[in-house]
C-alpha cells in the first residue's frame, strides 16, 4: 500500500478511531537504526509514531502518521498528546538505568517513586527478577539491567495514566 489514499474511492475520510499508537523507537533505538514506517493514508514517509486506525466499514486497519490521524478522527489534540506521551516514555526509559538505584541490606536494587516500591532482586538460579510493590514480575532475566528495563516497561504500562507520576522525575 502506497501513494495518496485520500483521493481513492471507497476510503472514508471520517469516522475512524485510533486503536493504538506505536513508537518505533520505544526501546531507545537511534534515528539511524530505526526502520521508519510510511503513512498508509497519504504516503508520507519516515513515520516514527504509527497510529493504528480502525474504521467499521473496512476490514483492514490503516497505519498512519499524526497529521492523517488528526484528520481521520477529527481530533486535533489526542494524536499529538499520545505521541508526546510515548516520546516522554522513551526518554525516561533511556535514563532509567542511570537513575540512583539504592541497595537494600539483602543486596536488592530498589527505587521508591511516588509511593511505589520498585525492586530488582537476584534469584537463586543466578538470574534477576523484579517486584512492583507486592506484585512480582512474570519472568526472570539474565542481567540486572534487563530486569530493570522489564520493570520499567511493566511499570509504565500499569501507570501511564498517572500524569503526576510521569511528570515528576
Ligand atoms: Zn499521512
Amino acid at each position: 500500500m502506497s501513494g495518496n489514499r485520500w483521493d481513492q474511492p471507497g476510503v472514508p475520510h471520517k469516522g475512524w478511531h485510533c486503536v493504538d499508537v506505536v513508537d518505533l523507537r520505544a526501546d531507545g533505538e537511534s534515528a539511524d537504526e530505526t526502520d521508519y514506517a510510511t503513512c498508509q493514508m497519504c504516503g508520507n514517509e519516515k513515520i516514527r509514531f504509527v497510529h493504528i486506525m480502525h474504521h467499521t466499514d473496512l476490514n483492514d486497519n490503516f497505519e498512519v502518521g499524526c497529521v492523517c490521524a488528526e484528520k481521520m478522527t477529527d481530533d486535533f489534540l489526542g494524536p499529538k498528546r499520545r505521541e508526546s506521551r510515548l516520546r516522554n516514555r522513551a526518554a525516561r526509559r533511556a535514563r532509567w538505568l542511570q537513575r540512583t538505584w539504592r541497595r537494600s541490606a539483602k543486596g536488592n536494587s530498589f527505587l521508591n517513586l511516588e509511593g511505589y516500591n520498585l525492586v530488582v532482586y537476584p534469584t537463586k538460579t543466578g538470574r534477576w527478577g523484579y517486584k512492583i510493590g507486592d506484585r512480582f514480575g512474570p519472568s526472570t532475566y539474565p542481567t540486572v539491567n534487563k530486569a530493570k528495563l522489564a520493570l520499567f516497561d511493566d511499570f509504565w504500562t500499569a501507570t501511564q495514566d498517572n500524569e503526576r507520576l510521569w511528570a515528576s522525575d
